[in-house]
C-alpha cells in the first residue's frame, strides 16, 4: 500500500489566520484512492524547518504531498527547498512561462518579472500545468520516493489536483480504502466505545469511534483490492456491531439525523408536525432542509409564550400552572396538540432551558420532548448537561427527530 505525508507550508497557517483545508481535501481523496495518509504537518516559511520537515516525511512515506509556498515572492520556498533536498536542478519551463503571461494577459494586467521564478521548474521533474492560477504544481521521483508540490489556493489546488494529479498517483497505486459510518444516537462515545472494544482492536477493517455535536459515530473502514473485496471484509463486522448497538442505530452512511426521518416518513407515507418551544423552529428548519421535505412536513408550531402554548395548542391552562412550561405534562399536551391541529401522523413537541440562566428553577439543559402518534402522546425527560445555549438547542432538535425518527419505525 502507498504510504503519504501531506505538508502545509505557509506561516499564516501556524498563526491561525486561516484553516487547513487543503490537507482536508487531500486526505478524504487519497483514502478514496487506497492511499493511506500516515502523517500529517505544518509548516512556516522558513527554509530550515521546511527542509526538515521534507526530509523527515521522506525518510517514513512514499509520497511527500506539500501545499503552498509555489508564489512568487521572497517567501514562497516550497520548490526551492524540495529541489534541493532531492538533487534537482531548477529550469525555465517555457510552457509555464508562456501560460502565466496568457494568465495575466487575459486578466489585462502587466505581469511583473518576479512572477518568472514561478515558471523555474524542476530538470528531469513534471510540471502540472496551472488553469487556475499562476504557479504550476510539480513531482520529483528519486529512489522509488515522490515529492509533489500544489499551489496553496483552494481552488487551484484542488483543480490540479483532480485533473492532474490523481491520474498521475492513480498509475501508482491499487487497491481502495472504503468507509461506512454507524450513526447512533441516545448512547454516549465511552459507553459506546466500551460495548464494541474488541472491535476497536482489529486491523483491516479498521473500527474507530468518535463523538460528532451530541451523536456518537463508528467508523469502519477496510483495504482491499476491489471495492467488492473491501465491502466482503466489512460486512460480518457491521452486523456485529448491528448486533451490539442495535437500538441506538439510526443509520448507516446517512447524512444526519433529519435525513433519515424524512427518508423513513417518504418511504412509509407518513407526515410529521412539530411544536416548539425552546429550539424555536430548529426542528422544522432541520427537516425542511432535506429535498423532498414537503412531502412529509405538515407544520411546525413556534408557541415561545406559555399563551401561544394554550391558545395554538390547547396546552390546558392547569397543567401550565401546576407543572411548568418546562414539564412531561405541558410537552405530552403539546405534542398531543399538534397532532390534532396539523392531522399528521405524528407529532413532536420539545420545552426546555437552553440556557445560560435557568428558568422555572428548573437547571439549563433540562428538556423535555413529547411525541403523539397512533399510540397516544407521551414526553421523555434528558438533561443535555451543558451550559451551552447553542449546543442545547441543537442537540435537543437532534433527539427530538431521533424520537420521531423510532415512532416512524413502529408503523
Ligand atoms: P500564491 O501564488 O497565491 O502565493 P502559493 O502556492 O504560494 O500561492 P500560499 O502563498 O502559501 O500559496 O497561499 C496562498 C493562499 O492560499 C493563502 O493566503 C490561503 O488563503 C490559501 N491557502 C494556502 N494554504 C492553504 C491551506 N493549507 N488550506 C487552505 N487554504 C490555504
Amino acid at each position: 500500500m502507498l504510504c503519504c505525508e501531506i505538508v502545509s507550508v505557509g506561516t499564516e497557517l501556524l498563526l491561525g489566520d486561516i484553516l487547513d483545508t487543503n490537507a482536508q481535501y487531500l486526505s478524504k481523496e487519497l483514502a478514496s484512492m487506497g492511499i493511506a495518509v500516515l502523517h500529517r504537518s505544518t509548516v512556516g516559511d522558513n527554509p530550515e524547518r521546511l527542509r526538515q520537515t521534507v526530509e523527515l516525511a521522506l525518510s517514513r512515506s512514499d509520497v511527500v504531498l506539500l501545499t503552498g509556498g509555489l508564489g512568487p515572492t521572497a517567501d514562497d520556498i516550497t520548490k526551492e527547498v524540495c529541489a534541493d533536498v532531492m538533487g534537482f536542478a531548477l529550469v525555465r519551463n517555457d510552457e509555464a512561462e508562456e501560460s502565466m503571461r496568457a494568465f495575466f494577459k487575459t486578466r489585462g494586467r502587466p505581469m511583473p518579472e518576479s512572477n518568472l521564478k514561478q515558471a523555474d521548474v524542476p530538470q528531469g521533474g513534471i510540471v502540472f500545468q496551472n488553469d487556475n492560477g499562476t504557479a504550476p504544481g510539480m513531482a520529483m521521483e528519486k529512489d522509488g520516493k515522490s515529492v509533489i508540490l500544489l499551489p496553496g489556493p483552494p481552488n487551484e489546488m484542488r483543480a490540479m489536483f483532480a485533473d492532474k494529479v490523481k491520474p498521475f498517483l492513480a498509475a501508482k497505486t491499487t487497491g481502495v480504502i472504503v468507509s461506512h459510518t454507524v450513526r447512533t444516537m441516545g448512547i454516549g462515545e465511552s459507553d459506546m466505545a466500551e460495548r464494541v472494544a474488541p472491535l476497536l482492536r482489529l486491523s483491516n477493517p479498521t473500527v474507530a469511534p468518535y463523538a460528532k455535536q451530541g451523536e456518537a459515530l463508528l467508523r469502519v473502514t477496510a483495504y482491499a483490492d476491489t471495492q467488492e473485496e473491501a465491502e466482503k471484509r466489512m460486512a460480518p463486522i457491521l452486523s456485529q456491531i448491528r448486533g451490539i448497538l442495535g437500538e441506538y442505530i439510526y443509520g448507516v452512511d446517512v447524512e444526519d439525523i433529519q435525513h433519515a426521518v424524512v427518508q423513513a416518513l417518504l418511504a412509509k407515507k407518513l407526515r410529521v408536525a412539530t411544536a416548539e418551544s425552546c429550539t424555536a423552529g430548529y426542528i422544522a428548519k432541520r427537516l425542511t432542509e432535506v429535498a423532498g421535505a414537503s412531502d412529509v412536513f405538515d407544520c411546525g408550531l413556534v408557541t415561545y409564550s406559555n399563551d401561544m402554548k394554550e391558545k395554538l395548542l390547547g396546552v390546558r391552562h392547569e397543567t401550565l400552572a401546576k407543572h411548568g412550561a418546562v414539564s412531561a405534562e405541558t410537552a405530552t399536551e403539546m405534542a398531543a396538540g399538534a397532532k390534532r391541529v396539523s392531522g399528521a401522523d405524528v407529532a413532536v413537541a420539545v420545552t426546555g432551558v437552553a440556557g445560560p440562566g435557568c428558568s422555572e428553577n428548573k437547571p439549563v439543559g433540562l428538556v423535555y420532548i413529547g411525541i403523539a402518534d397512533r399510540d397516544g402522546a407521551r414526553a421523555v425527560r434528558f438533561e443535555t448537561g451543558r451550559r451551552d445555549r447553542e449546543f442545547n438547542r441543537y442537540v435537543t432538535a437532534s433527539r427530538a427527530l431521533h424520537l420521531v425518527w423510532q415512532s416512524i419505525q413502529k408503523y
